[in-house]
């Protein structure tokens, strides 16, 4: 099977900001693999925070990485998918979508049907107001009208007033993400404040080395704390259940949907909740997690309605709803020429 790349500049529509970081940009890598006439593709949104960055993977995959000739499922090459993708996630994740891709459209059937989801089942997503500048909060939650849920990012010193904010303008269902921007202190006083102010689940409270404080705050919360950083794989799984009612899967930190749907598993069989979210992504890597969601309790899949260039189109936020793409595969098309993108 044949493998090639191209690097592409995915532009925010206002900075992104989150308790650690702000960006106005984030270069992403798609992967194509071709084999009997069929093209799968896949995206690769590194995370500095798990130490994956574009120019790593693009030297990689210049390096002249190969894959086999695929005959079966995409499990069957999990081996082979570890090995070429060097231990970073986000380059496993695209390889591994580029495969799902390929082998359902070599079927003739829409991804979510190899994964027994049912499109009438896939919930609303939240919509994100990152951390940016105080005076365009209402106009942020003015843009998001169509949307039905909102996730704030919090972990800021302006906490309450964000949320405060935010409610002078909308009744609308919230979530948090504190982005592991609190500690115990701050997490004790603000958890059941936002409970009170309709929040209905808060991501990462904490950072991730302080489990044992996650569990404490989880004893006092009326509201489900989810874990996203402390959350990369199926492996992470057990040891968090003491302290979070739920997981966080994204593709681009478990390393693809092969493992997102073992992570789906896993959290079921130890009683967790489960919300499947993402980077700053394209339709590409959105599409491929929206297969999963009607199997899942809360989806945050909004990162290619987050930038102004998406350069494909797939699954589709219709008032907020997840619209799953009928056509094989993935369901995605291109819809900007140019720059090696297929
Ligand atoms: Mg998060």
């Amino acid at each position: 099977m044949e493998i090639q790349y191209t690097r592409y500049r995915l532009t925010c529509t206002h900075p992104f900001g989150i308790s650690r970081s702000t960006h106005d940009w984030y270069d992403v890598l798609y992967v194509y693999v071709h084999q009997d006439g069929i093209t799968g593709r896949g995206e690769a949104a590194p995370s500095e925070r798990y130490g994956e960055f574009p120019d790593q993977i693009e030297a990689r995959l210049r390096s002249g990485i190969e894959l086999p000739r695929i005959d079966g499922p995409p499990e069957d090459y999990q081996a082979e998918l570890e090995l070429l993708s060097g231990g970073i996630h986000s380059l496993k994740a695209a390889l591994d979508t580029a495969l799902w891709d390929w082998w359902a459209q070599k079927q003739g059937r829409p991804l979510y049907e190899l994964f027994h989801s049912r499109p009438d089942q896939a919930p609303c997503s939240s919509f994100t107001i990152a951390i940016g500048d105080f005076d365009l909060l209402a106009q942020k939650v003015a843009e998001a009208e169509p949307y039905r849920i909102l996730k704030v990012k919090l972990g800021t010193n302006r906490d309450k007033e964000i949320i405060t904010e935010i409610r002078k303008h909308t009744d609308k269902t919230l979530r948090v993400d504190a982005n592991e921007g609190w500690d115990l202190d701050r997490a004790r006083e603000m958890v059941p404040w936002l409970a009170d102010r309709g929040v209905e689940l808060i991501e990462q409270p904490l950072p991730t080395n302080r489990l044992e404080d996650t569990a404490r705050l989880k004893a006092l919360s009326p509201i489900p704390l989810i874990a996203d950083e402390n959350c990369l794989t199926g492996a992470d799984i057990p040891s968090l259940a003491d302290s979070f009612h739920g997981i966080n899967i994204k593709l681009m930190k478990c390393g693809g949907l092969t493992e997102a749907r073992t992570m789906i598993a896993t959290a079921r069989e130890l009683g967790l909740l489960v919300m499947v979210g993402c980077m700053i992504e394209s339709s590409v890597g959105i599409s491929a997690m929206a297969s999963l969601a009607p199997q899942i309790d809360f989806a945050d899949l909004d990162g290619h309605v987050l930038i102004d260039n998406d350069p494909y189109e797939g699954m589709k936020l219709v008032e907020g709803k997840i619209t799953l793409s009928n056509r094989p595969g993935l369901g995605v098309r291109l819809t900007l020429e140019g720059g090696g993108l297929r």
